[in-house]
């Protein structure tokens, strides 16, 4: 039969090609490099790793991306294969020799009988007669394909940059300082009129936070991103800061319209505002917050804010450059775009973050193909796994019809969450747990103890939801 073209050959193309060859059938992999290089690359190897050499926690009971670790390898990942066979000393994480890494996964493909590598820029949409392709190009696609994309989506949903807010766990936000209202109780589709967690700082509070936003310590941007377009209009709230003293008054944190239920006499002089990020509502998005502050200044600078002191972050703030679609709109459920499909997406440009969920959707993205392609339905991935959780997140799958709908003016479908940013596997991407685990006596726990068994619940339930779709009749045995 034609083969299924893969384009790009980075974390998640290598993955896809080579679920797609281990499943029987023919694939063509097309990689720029070397005749043509990106910002960060530097080498001609596939899945190079860019930047760090971690693959980070490996810890399937407690941490989300070990879990995910452990549903590529029960699914025969390459990318796990040979990050285990490079692994360099790291502690608990999975830290990898980077170009021994790379050397195996460009071996291991050019040794497969099915998978031909073509050295070779896609410039402009793969040609119409490829009737089953693969796109996993990456932040840093080249601009000829990424025109050729823009033309079937829309300027508007394919974004070069990530202007990302921080992202907090709902449950470790202090409700008896913060509280749910929408500016002046407005009530938009969907809406309560109380969409929005806010938290109240005092003037003295605000003059602190606003020094301290100034005197941070900053990120700069590397040459080829200050140059690189699209980024007016969300500056970073530091640059808000710097321009003057109110200036974050009167931007993002005005706290007009907004009353404190737990102290109504006193007015609050700025107002940091919150807002759902998933349809989950486990996760919440600090508004306008985008930021080039390093990591630890963010937690450190953020947890002054009255009702974030004990905050968790799943991701921080960042400004990057990024090629990525507005996937919970453009993908359908395999992963295919509902305006072309016989293209399919895969890796970073979908919507996740990370060498390791990059190759996860890869994988996926691969075996939807072969699927396809071998006329086999595969049953959808439990939401409740991290690849489903995460293929949740990219697709819109937790999106019920009656979720809330979006703002009017804001266009994308509606319940789809407003701000959709790369994000890295994490624990609030996964469906609550039925009931609060308690402890063997039956007492109820609390702090530290009562996350961790939380975590180990999910992680338990994920595995066993795994398992129980790896054993569904018509699926290739996974577990090599
Ligand atoms: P890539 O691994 O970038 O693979 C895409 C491939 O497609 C590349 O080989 C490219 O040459 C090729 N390509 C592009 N366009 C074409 C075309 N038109 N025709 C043919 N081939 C093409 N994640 C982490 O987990 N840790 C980090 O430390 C980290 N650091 C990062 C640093 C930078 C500067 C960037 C941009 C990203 C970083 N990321 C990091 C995020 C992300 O996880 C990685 O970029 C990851 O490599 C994404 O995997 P991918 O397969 O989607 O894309």
């Amino acid at each position: 039969s034609d083969p299924i073209h893969v384009v790009g050959g980075g974390l998640a193309g290598s993955e896809a090609a080579w679920q797609i060859a281990q499943a029987g059938l023919p694939v063509v992999l097309h990689e720029m490099r070397p005749l043509r290089g990106t910002e960060a690359h530097r080498t001609d190897g596939l899945a190079e790793l860019v930047c760090s050499n971690s693959f980070r926690s490996d810890d399937a009971d407690l941490n989300a991306v070990g879990l995910l670790h452990q549903e590529m390898r029960r699914l025969g990942s390459l990318i796990m294969r040979a990050g285990d066979a490079h692994q360099v000393p790291a502690g608990g994480a999975l830290a990898v020799d980077r170009d021994g890494f790379s050397r195996a996964v460009t071996a291991a493909l050019e040794a497969h009988p099915g998978v031909t590598l073509v050295r070779q820029e896609i410039d402009g949409l793969p040609p119409a007669s490829w009737d089953s392709v693969i796109v996993a190009t990456g932040p840093l696609t080249a601009p000829g394909l990424a025109e050729g994309i823009r033309g079937l989506t829309g300027a508007e949903s394919l974004a070069f940059f990530d202007a990302i807010a921080p992202i907090v766990h709902r449950d470790s936000i202090d409700m008896g300082t913060a509280w749910f209202q929408s500016r002046y109780d407005k009530v938009g589709p969907g809406g309560t009129g109380a969409d929005y967690i806010n938290c109240p700082l005092d003037r003295e509070r605000y003059a602190a936070f606003v020094a301290a936003l100034v005197a941070g310590d900053k990120t700069s941007f590397k040459e080829w991103e200050a140059s690189t377009p699209y980024f007016d209009g969300c500056l970073p709230i530091e640059v808000m800061a710097e321009r003057g003293p109110e200036t974050l008054r009167h931007g993002p944190m005005k706290p007009f319209g907004l009353t404190n239920p737990h102290d109504p006499t006193v007015k609050a002089y700025a107002v940091v505002q919150l807002r759902q990020d998933n349809a989950l509502g486990t996760l919440y998005n600090m508004v306008g917050f985008q930021t080039k502050l390093r990591h630890a200044e963010q937690v450190r600078i953020f947890r002054t804010i009255p009702g974030l002191e004990r905050a968790e972050f799943a991701r921080l703030g960042g400004l990057h450059r990024n090629t990525y679609l507005d996937s919970p709109r453009l993908l359908d459920a395999t992963l295919r775009l509902r305006a072309a499909p016989r293209l399919r997406f895969a890796g970073q440009i979908t919507g996740c973050e990370g060498y390791v969920e990059s190759a996860a959707i890869g994988l996926m993205a691969g075996r939807f193909a072969a699927a396809e392609r071998q006329g086999r339905a595969l049953a959808p991935l439990p939401a409740t796994t991290a690849l489903g959780a995460l293929i949740a997140h990219i697709t819109g799958g937790h999106i019920s019809d009656d979720a809330p709908a979006e703002e009017a003016g804001a266009a994308p479908a509606a319940g789809v969450p407003r701000s959709f940013q790369p994000m890295n596997v994490n624990f609030g991407l996964f469906p609550p747990l039925a009931q609060a685990p308690r402890a063997p006596d039956g007492r109820r726990l609390r702090g530290p103890e009562k996350a961790q068994a939380r975590k180990r619940a999910l992680t338990e339930r994920a595995r066993s939801a795994l398992g129980a779709w790896l054993g569904e009749p018509g699926l290739p045995a996974a577990a090599e």
